[in-house]
């Protein structure tokens, strides 16, 4: 078997620009939009080699802190931040198995009873308007698989927005985004997951201000979504080859998911 690491090429200099250049993003120094110094005048700068200075810009790509573009005005561009890298750690712990359905819910189980609650509290016309056209959506359209399951979480991922806290928003992105993962690889057929009625009454208690009904109306809802996604993740992680530990025997429910 060959050994699982590498001899390291060089010091670890790379991680000390990286620390002075996330200080630099963070602080305002290069809003989002604008453009990383050349690798030629960083190392200048920094007194280091190119390889170093290429080390520390592929690893504030791969947390998404810059964007790197080709061409005569490429270069290495500051990204507005996002929870996509959050998204991506949650992704890349379920399918490693270092958490399985049961937590997944779990966890939403705890949050988003509470966000349909500040939802309805703090209700904002804008929103609300994108609230009922999403709802809308899910009732009349017939779409691909993908936007199907899409435009299912969008009703979740806009009351997150509606909540007003943007750590819940970027958890919850995260979250719904892993529900997704799972419906997506799984394809279970959409009458066994898909309740309009329940997300009716949860949309229903957010819009009318509501906000001890939206969360009893989330809290039943996601019951049902759970029974659905803990079956779900057997037939995940075999299809993927990452087989849970304790994924419960049963097929398929007749529980909506989302
Ligand atoms: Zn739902």
């Amino acid at each position: 078997m060959k050994p699982p690491f590498k001899p390291l090429r060089q010091t670890r200099a790379y991680l000390d620009v990286l620390a002075q250049i996330r200080e630099a993003i963070l602080t305002g120094t290069y809003p989002p939009g604008s453009k990383l110094p050349s690798e030629r005048e960083l190392t200048e700068q920094f007194q280091v080699s190119r390889v170093v200075i290429r080390e520390a810009i592929r690893a504030l790509e791969l947390s998404g802190f810059v964007r790197i573009r080709q061409g005569p005005y490429g270069g290495a561009y500051i990204e507005d931040l996002s929870s996509a890298p959050i998204v991506r750690s949650f992704l890349d712990l379920f399918m490693a198995n270092k958490f399985c359905a049961e937590e997944l819910i779990q966890a939403r189980l705890l949050m988003e009873p509470e966000v349909a609650r500040l939802a309805a509290a703090r209700l904002d016309e804008c929103l609300a308007k994108r609230l009922k056209e999403a709802f809308l959506l899910e009732k009349r359209g017939k779409p691909t698989d993908d936007q199907w399951v899409r435009q299912n979480l969008e009703v979740h991922y806009i009351l997150a927005l509606m909540s007003g806290n943007r750590l819940y928003e970027a958890i919850l992105a995260s979250l719904l985004a892993l529900t997704h993962e799972i419906v997506r690889v799984v394809k279970p057929p959409h009458q066994l997951i898909h309740n309009h009625e329940e997300h009716g009454a949860i949309v229903e208690a957010v819009l009318s201000g509501d906000p001890d009904t939206a969360a009893l109306a989330m809290k039943e809802h996601l019951r049902s979504v759970g029974h659905a996604l803990v079956r779900l993740e057997r037939q995940y992680r075999e299809k993927t080859g990452r087989m849970g530990l304790s994924v419960p025997s049963e097929t398929v429910s007749e529980h909506p998911l989302s």
